[in-house]
Formats: C-alpha cells, sequence, structure tokens
C-alpha cells in the first residue's frame, strides 16, 4: 500500500504523515510538496526514521516535489492549501484554495487513477465538489475530511463534561464542516443510553457545547497559531480504514445525490460505509425537526458557496 500527502510541509501534512507512518505498514509514504519547501519536509523525514527507529518500526519515506512520483498511490491526501488565521473564516480560503486543489486533483486523476482522494483543504465541503468535478473521479473515490473532526471534537467534550471514558460516547456531526455543522444529539448515545434521559442531562447546557464544537479549529488557532493533532488523527482514523477495508461507518463529506433529505449536487459530511473502495455506501440517518432545518441550511450555503467557487475558476 502506498499513501502519498500532497502539502507534507504544512502543520497538518506533517503530523498526519507522522500518525500515518507510526501506525500503517505500508510499502511506501509520500511526501509531497513544492520545490521551495523539499528542505523542510527532509528535515521531517530524518526526524521521523529517528523517532521510529525508537519504537522499531521499519519505514520507507520518500521526499519529492515531482507530481509523476505520485504514481501508483492507493490513497492520496490533499492538505495544501492556504490555512487561516483566527479572524478568518473557513470560507475566506475558499477561492485561493479552489485553484490549488483542483490543480492537484487533476494530476492524481492523471497519475494515480485508481486511488482514493481525501481533501483535507478547507473550506472541505466546497474543496471535495471542486476534487470531485476537476478529478473526474468517480464519487465513492473522492471524500473529505471535516465532520468526523467535528464529530472527534464532540465526542471529547461531551465524555469531559459528563467525566466518562470518551469511549462510552457516539455521537455525530453531519452537514458543513463550519458555521452550519449540525450536531446529532437526537441520536447520541452514552454507554448506549439516548443523551436525553442520561442522568445529569437537566444540568447540560446544549447550545454552550454546540457553540465550543462550532468554534474548536479558531479556539486552538488562536493559542498556538494551527489545529495539528486533532487533524492528524482524524486523518490517520480515515486512511486506516480505508487501507485496512474496515467497513466502518464514519462521518466525511461526500456527493449527495438525494440519498438524505432528498438533497442532491453538494458535497456534505454524512455518515458513510468506508473501505477499500472509498465510500461503499451512504448510511441514511434520522434527524428530528431541528436537525433536518439545519442540515437544510448547511445544504444551501454549501451549494452558495460551490456555485461561487465553481463560477470564479471556471470549473
Ligand atoms: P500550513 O501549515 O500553512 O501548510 C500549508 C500547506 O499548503 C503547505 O504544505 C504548502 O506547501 C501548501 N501550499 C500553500 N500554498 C500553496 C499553493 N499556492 N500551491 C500549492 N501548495 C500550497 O497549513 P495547515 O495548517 O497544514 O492547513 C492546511 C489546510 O488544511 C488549510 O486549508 C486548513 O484550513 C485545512 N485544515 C482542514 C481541516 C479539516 O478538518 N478539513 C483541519 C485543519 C486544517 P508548500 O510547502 O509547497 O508551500
Amino acid at each position: 500500500m502506498k499513501v502519498t500527502i500532497i502539502g507534507a510541509s504544512g502543520t497538518v501534512g506533517a503530523a498526519a504523515a507522522f500518525s500515518i507512518a507510526e501506525q500503517i505498514p505500508l510499502s511506501e509514504l509520500l511526501l509531497f510538496s513544492r520545490e521551495n519547501s523539499l528542505p523542510a519536509i527532509r528535515g521531517e523525514s530524518l526526524d521521523m526514521y529517528d523517532a521510529l527507529a525508537a519504537k522499531n518500526i521499519h519505514v520507507n519515506l520518500k521526499v519529492t516535489s515531482n507530481i509523476e512520483d505520485i504514481e501508483g498511490s492507493d490513497v492520496v491526501v490533499i492538505t495544501a492549501g492556504v490555512s487561516r488565521t483566527s479572524n478568518m473564516s473557513r470560507k475566506d480560503l475558499a477561492v485561493p484554495n479552489a485553484k490549488i486543489v483542483a490543480y492537484y486533483s487533476k494530476n492524481v486523476a492523471k497519475y494515480a487513477p485508481n486511488s482514493i482522494l481525501l481533501i483535507v483543504t478547507n473550506p472541505v465541503d466546497v474543496m471535495t465538489h471542486v476534487a470531485l468535478k476537476s478529478s473526474g473521479l468517480d464519487k465513492n473515490r473522492v471524500l473529505g475530511l471535516g465532520n468526523h473532526l467535528d464529530s472527534l471534537r464532540l465526542k471529547s467534550m461531551l465524555a469531559r463534561h459528563f467525566d466518562i471514558n470518551v469511549s462510552e460516547v457516539h455521537s455525530r456531526v453531519v452537514g458543513e464542516h463550519g458555521e452550519n455543522m449540525v450536531p446529532l444529539l437526537s441520536s447520541t448515545t452514552i454507554g448506549g443510553i439516548l443523551l436525553k434521559y442520561f442522568r445529569n442531562y437537566g444540568t447540560f447546557d446544549i447550545n454552550k457545547i454546540i457553540d465550543r464544537v462550532k468554534n474548536a479549529g479558531t479556539e486552538v488557532i488562536k493559542r498556538k497559531g494551527a489545529t495539528e493533532y486533532g487533524p492528524a488523527f482524524a486523518i490517520y482514523n480515515l486512511v486506516t480504514t480505508i487501507v485496512n477495508d474496515e467497513q466502518k461507518i464514519l462521518t466525511v463529506t461526500t456527493f449527495l445525490d438525494g440519498e438524505i433529505e432528498g438533497i442532491n449536487n453538494v458535497c456534505l459530511g454524512v455518515p458513510v460505509k468506508l473501505g477499500r473502495k472509498g465510500i461503499e455506501s451512504i448510511i441514511p440517518v434520522e434527524m428530528d425537526d431541528f436537525e433536518k432545518k439545519s442540515f437544510l441550511n448547511a445544504s444551501n450555503s454549501v451549494k452558495e458557496l460551490t456555485n461561487h467557487v465553481f463560477k470564479e475558476i471556471d470549473l
């Protein structure tokens, strides 16, 4: 198995590379960046070799700025793109990042047409649609990271609020990776018990938690300049599920064609069955009326920005 990271010189790309190298046995992990950053990713790879030797992990790390080297990749992760500062929204990045994602996606289709393409660059729901359209790959092969990370953030906050092991919390955030994300509280369980029946539920300020999940990325960026471990481990989760054909239900950005609430022609975060072929099926979710309405808002917001971006970059 060969995994490629395009944008490996960035904070998220480098941290994801380390997490993958440490935990997934691969025949090759290719770190790609533009030529100016080659010394930086060479440095990253040397540092990683030292760390992995301490754990007796043998890896084959390759470093390149030659896009043809992505040939033979089973999974390509695109993290390349402008990152936001704490006073920017993900939407501010849309047009410049769409040009970058479209360029690399076309090259993925040319040199690694059998790969699964995982988009991380923000605003990720729009960028996933840009990647799908510019690559021409099948929709099951193109997915985005966004709501999986939001779901992990919600899970962690609930576990800390109730002082319960994080593995006991099952929750999902769907819709947009951004302002219009939709936490599915109606189906959230702790230890198999629906949240609304859970002890202490009365003392639980749902709106406060939802706001904290929405602003989680911004809060990290404000304090340390960039998000790093959260996205990196979320990327690792998706890559390992694909490489090991785990058939897990995870929430990723995918192209909708009427499968949920009849919504179509937009890329949004929904639960999918994920495996070696990429998205094997979309899992319909039950939502209460408020969640349905919010999901529809997310769809309208992402559609509007996607249309704007397509027009601006002539896609
Ligand atoms: P970063 O540290 O600034 O790294 C940016 C990366 O993008 C570098 O590898 C850089 O490569 C590349 N890049 C920048 N401008 C480029 C251009 N014009 N053409 C080609 N490559 C370019 O950013 P980061 O913190 O790693 O974040 C990367 C992206 O991931 C951002 O869009 C961020 O918003 C997004 N993100 C998404 C999630 C999610 O859940 N979906 C979570 C966190 C971050 P060179 O070395 O070649 O310049």
